[in-house]
């Protein structure tokens, strides 16, 4: 391992290897510690949808979210061309099943207001409200309420593993040193400065620490706790081989995807379980959730064959917002955590701007809303 890095990045999820690829690339001697192994935390554990923030919110967090799935595209093939390791994004679009007269009249404003501010998709509205036999007649197999669905074209996915893959390799080929089963027990910290992170069996120094924990960001040292106040959502997930199912777009239903694999297989979840503590292991209740929602939503899956069960646990930050940014009170410690639901479709914009904030002192965007620090009231 190297002596003295410019900057030890603590966590090997999408998030650190955005931030350590984006680092390494401006020059800087990087080294990434992951106590696991990369992608083993949230974001190994992520469906892979790039969801759009509703166009009828306009916050600083929409405004990231917006900028960053700009860049997935190019990200995502830079990543391609350098490792050859696909992420396979595409730009499936997503249908969702709307529940009620309420719901409805809200997707009609939202496609409204997208269709005039977002461009067209392959020359079709970017979003439209379709009635039930409408949406039937794009998705047969999917059990559509009177109230229709409401289709998003610009809906992306990509294929988790992969993207991770090529992450971790392309942070490798380029000289970010790759740490993996290395645990950051706590920082080093004195006189108003970071000077390194402590490992099991000796200190590593570092001028720079950029914690990139996820849901475990708090834990890393007593003193993040009031800086990035973290708790673990977990999401359960499982994988179909159903040879029946005809889907060729992401289906939603409430919190619920159904996302059709190229290889054929579906993937179907997420539970949103916010008292699962660390515990990121699958549980009868959250896989029999799951499916029971796949199920009314696409009855042709009742007799697929489950293939895979999967846990992870989404980082949701306590003050509601991400965190994003150096520590106020010490010298040269950052923190990029709380991406929660949105942490793929985040990594190329996080790992941007927390490169350009520690190589030049500037994010480049506007991000003070997301400063870290305690949560108000
Ligand atoms: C079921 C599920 C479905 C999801 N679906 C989507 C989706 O469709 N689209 C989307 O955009 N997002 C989705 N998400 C959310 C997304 O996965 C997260 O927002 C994102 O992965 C967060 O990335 P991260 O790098 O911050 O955290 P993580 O991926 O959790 O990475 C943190 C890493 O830090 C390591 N670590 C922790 N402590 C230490 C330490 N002391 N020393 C060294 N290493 C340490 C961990 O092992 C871990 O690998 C989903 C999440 C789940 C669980």
């Amino acid at each position: 391992m190297s002596d003295k890095p410019d900057v030890v990045v603590v966590g090997g999820g999408v998030i650190g290897l955005s931030c350590a690829w984006s680092l390494r690339r401006r020059g800087l001697a990087v080294t990434l510690l992951e106590w696991r192994t990369c992608g083993s935390g949230a974001s190994g554990a992520s469906l892979g949808v790039l969801m759009p923030a509703p166009a009828t919110r306009r916050g600083a967090f929409q405004t990231l979210q917006r900028q960053s799935l700009q860049e997935f595209p190019d990200w995502a093939q830079a990543l391609r061309d350098r490792t050859g390791i696909d992420p396979r994004y595409r730009r499936s679009g997503l249908l969702e099943v709307i529940p009620g007269e309420g719901r409805r009249q809200q997707a009609v404003g939202e496609s409204r207001i997208a269709c005039s501010t977002w461009p067209a998709v392959d020359d079709a509205p970017v979003m439209a409200v379709l009635d039930a036999a409408g949406a039937t007649a794009l998705e047969p197999q999917i059990a559509f309420q009177e109230y229709g669905g409401r289709l998003c074209r610009t809906t992306a996915n990509v294929d988790v593993a992969r993207l991770i893959d090529a992450l971790r390799a392309v942070c490798v080929a380029d000289g970010v040193e790759v740490q993996e089963n290395c645990a950051v027990h706590d920082l080093e910290v004195r006189d108003g400065r970071v000077r390194g992170v402590v490992l099991a069996d000796r200190r590593l120094a570092a001028g720079t620490v950029l914690v990139t924990a996820g849901a475990w960001t708090a834990q890393v040292s007593p003193l993040l706790g009031a800086h990035a106040p973290m708790r673990p959502v977990r999401g359960q997930a499982l994988r179909l081989r159903a040879p029946g199912a005809a889907f060729t777009r992401i289906i939603k239903q409430r919190g619920i995807y159904l996302i059709p694999d190229v290889d054929g297989t579906v993937i179907v979840g997420a539970t949103t379980e916010a008292e699962s503590g660390f515990n990121a292991r699958p549980t009868a209740h959250g896989i029999a959730e799951v499916t029971a929602a796949a199920l009314a939503l696409a009855p042709v899956l009742a007799d697929a064959e489950v293939i895979q069960t999967w846990a992870g646990l989404r980082p949701e930050s306590a003050t509601g917002h991400l965190v994003l940014g150096p520590v106020a009170d010490v010298n040269g410690l950052y923190i990029a955590a709380g991406h929660y639901k949105t942490g793929i479709g985040l990594a190329p914009l996080t790992g941007r701007v927390m490169a350009a904030w520690i190589a030049e002192g500037e994010p480049g965007i506007e991000v003070a809303a997301f400063a870290p620090g305690p949560a108000a009231g």
